[in-house]
């Protein structure tokens, strides 16, 4: 009897499917013990490899979820993983609504200025790593919602290795000080209140981080650009900088975003402060070959 209530209920009307896809509530799974077991192993072992890698400086580990079921980050949550890492807006919007405000969303893909309100409107949002045009920086300047108070930290995507492939500004250089990137950083200080630039970040050539062990050309080349923009950033701004850039303590130094599965011990070695890990945490993922649509004939 009791019983019967309770399924008329749950799909009556009012609280039936159409309901909940009305109001885009959805219900998640939760992991499986076996794959709960599985993640907080594998979780904790890049745990203290991070930490041996940089056992006085903090270093954040940013696991990178995508194409993982939120289920997945849920369970990595509530062993205290706070940041998460996603490459897609429209994954992220959907992971978003399903998950905990208390995540700090990492937006580490190709950012399209025309996806920018759409990204600004997740309240948890807390950083966009891969910003590398003024467009961009605008629209996610002018987007983000009047409620929110925090600004938007935002890091500039540099092209340390110089493939085709990858997108990102050219680094800077000793012979070359000034160039896109000094541009960028500028505009964002000056021109976007709502942003904070936090860093750099890079990806890094395959080879390097396959071959090179700890002295990766890549990520030298990223410390290098580091030291060359926030020595710039302290001429430029001298008595109003305080704040506008770098760590949230306020010490104006601009953190580095290098280093995934696998190269970030070498990345923190080379004085790396983010780390993103996907596979070493999540297990490997599908390929972009493997999710294109089947077609249908
Ligand atoms: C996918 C991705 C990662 C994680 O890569 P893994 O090799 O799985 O650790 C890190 N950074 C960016 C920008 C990515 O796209």
């Amino acid at each position: 009897m009791l019983l019967r209530s309770v399924q008329r209920n749950i799909f009556s009307r009012r609280t039936g499917p159409s309901f909940l896809a009305r109001y885009n509530v959805r219900i998640m799974l939760p992991a499986t013990q076996e794959r709960k077991a599985e993640l907080l192993e594998s979780l904790a072992e890049i745990r203290s490899r991070v930490a041996s890698a940089s056992p006085t400086t903090p270093v954040v580990l940013v696991a990178v979820s995508k194409y993982k079921p939120a289920s997945d980050i849920q369970a990595c949550l509530e062993d205290g993983q706070l940041d998460f890492g996603e490459n897609y807006v429209q994954e992220l919007v959907e992971k978003a609504k399903e998950l905990p405000l208390e995540i700090r969303w990492h937006f580490i893909g190709a950012l399209q200025s025309n996806k920018a309100k759409t990204l600004a409107a997740i309240p948890n949002l807390y950083t966009v790593q891969t910003l590398t045009s003024e467009k961009a920086a605008s629209a996610l300047n002018k987007a983000l919602p009047l409620d929110r108070t925090a600004p938007l930290n935002v890091l500039i995507q540099v092209n340390t290795s110089g493939e085709e492939a990858k997108s990102g500004l050219a680094p800077l250089s000793k012979n070359n000080p000034s160039g896109d990137l000094t541009q960028l950083a500028k505009f964002i200080v000056n021109q976007c209140p709502r942003l904070r630039l936090q860093g750099l970040m890079t990806i890094g050539a395959l080879e390097q981080s396959l071959n090179s062990g700890d002295d990766n050309a890549d990520f030298e080349r990223l410390k290098e650009t580091r030291n060359i923009l926030q020595s710039f950033l302290l001429m430029e701004f001298q008595d109003t900088w305080k704040g506008k850039w770098g760590a949230e303590t306020g010490d104006g130094r601009l953190l580095l975003s290098m280093g995934m599965s696998n190269d970030f011990e070498a990345a923190i070695k080379a004085g790396g402060d983010i780390v993103r890990v996907g596979t070493g945490i999540f297990g490997s993922r599908k390929t972009k070959a493997d999710i294109a649509p089947v077609k249908v004939l």
